[in-house]
């Protein structure tokens, strides 16, 4: 038995099943390129779901986690501490805006911190509901799992305590529709990342910013897949021309440490009263001092501009294929989901990894690939010379026209 079946035995008898088993146990990593436990080497092109922005074992990463908690691991939001005040302070720096930031463990929590927050705000003036998107995503708590419009995650755990109404994401008149003067807030994506990686129309965000502005309703933008350089800016709204009044982030902002920010825009930041909310781990020394410097060398390193051209190779390296398979790439930066014009995404991806290659088959027909924001140019290129393999390989029988 090699070492990561040993390993799939144990977690299927030891955890709980809503994740299945996963077939890949990794060891360790370093940049774009992960190890499993039987010393098979792949390039990794999904970074942890986009997190890993610094890829694997960044020295950075190691050095600011390492003498953070060499130094104090904890303080609990009894006492503050510096990198908590730094990190806050750099994230609005980066909004380029005034407001005030809250710190959770994930993006879930960031997003249960938005519906609070707009609960708060909107409670006495008689707002009373939400507007999301359909098949949109933001978490799975009870409260972020009310404002998630995909319908298979949702639906088993109904009803919710908050009134939620969805919207085809991308549909401004449907938007328009939907919100009035008593509605709370908007909540959306920039692009919709669970879903497959789909972009709204040209204009879909300045027009959100409109109808949230006509009737008073928050607009909560999710950056929590999109944000921290990912699509060649700091946050994906900032293409857009609007800015949103609620921001929030996970995933890529610790690099793989656990941490989430809510960020409430001018006014916004002002919402709660003290005693309102808060997290014993939030904010904790580690996990900001992690995303001070991924933040740090992110903009060192112009990693921002980096995904933009990388993201640019990568896009127009799959297009240039021809493949029969391949329907559409679409996506901005180091985040892409390839439709393909089969539901073949699983047979695509398990031919990537035996071939060395991960990424995520994020819908039957949708490969998702979000590698780390270092990945170098020759690793592109090797991802674009095994991909044609894997595509062949899942091509449906009858073969290419
Ligand atoms: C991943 C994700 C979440 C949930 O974040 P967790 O850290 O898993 O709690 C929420 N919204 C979006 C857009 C996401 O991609």
């Amino acid at each position: 038995m090699t070492a990561t079946q040993d390993l799939r035995e144990r977690f299927t008898d030891a955890l709980m099943p809503n994740y299945g088993t996963p077939g890949v146990a990794l060891s360790h990593g370093d940049g774009t390129t992960v190890y499993d436990v039987d010393g098979n080497e792949y390039l990794d092109f999904i970074g942890g779901i986009a997190v890993s922005a610094l890829g694997h074992a960044h020295p950075a990463l190691v050095t600011a986690v390492s003498e953070q908690v060499a130094r104090i691991a904890h303080t609990s939001n009894l006492f503050l501490h510096e990198p908590e005040v730094a990190l806050a302070e750099k994230l609005l720096s980066l909004v380029g805006e005034p407001g005030k930031v809250f710190f959770s463990n994930s993006g879930t929590e960031a997003n249960e911190c938005a519906l609070k927050l707009a609960i708060a705000n909107g409670k006495a003036k008689g707002r009373t509901y939400f507007v999301a998107s359909t098949d949109g995503f933001h978490g799975r708590s009870m409260g972020a799992l009310a404002l998630t419009g995909k319908a298979a995650i949702r639906e088993p755990f109904a009803p919710f305590g908050i009134d939620v109404r969805f919207v085809p994401y991308g549909d401004a008149a449907a938007l328009n529709d939907a919100v009035d003067e008593s509605c709370a807030a908007v909540i959306l994506e920039p692009t919709q990342g669970e879903t497959g990686v789909v972009p709204p129309p040209e204009g879909y965000f300045a027009a959100v910013r409109d109808i949230c502005d006509t009737t008073g309703a928050l607009f909560i933008a999710d950056e929590i897949q999109s944000g921290i350089g990912r699509t060649g800016t700091w946050f994906a709204y900032q293409q857009t021309g609007i800015v949103p009044d609620v921001v929030t982030l996970a995933k890529g902002l610790g690099g793989g440490l656990p941490i989430g920010a809510c960020i409430g825009i001018g006014a916004y930041g002002d919402v709660f009263a003290k005693g309102d909310h808060g997290s014993t781990f939030g904010g904790n020394p580690v996990a900001t001092a992690a995303a001070l410097a991924v933040l740090d060398t992110i903009e060192s390193d112009k990693l921002t501009e980096a995904a933009a051209d990388k993201g640019k190779r990568l896009a127009e390296g799959i297009r240039a294929l021809n493949h029969p398979l391949v329907a559409e790439v679409r996506g901005k930066g180091l985040w892409l989901g390839v439709e393909l014009t089969a539901e073949v995404a699983a047979d695509v991806d398990s031919t990537l990894r035996s071939s060395g290659v991960l990424a995520n088959p994020v819908r039957p027909n949708v490969i998702r690939l979000a590698p780390p924001l270092v990945v170098t140019d020759a690793q592109i290129d090797a991802f674009l010379s095994v991909l044609p393999r894997a595509l062949d390989a899942a091509y449906p029988p009858g073969g290419r026209p």
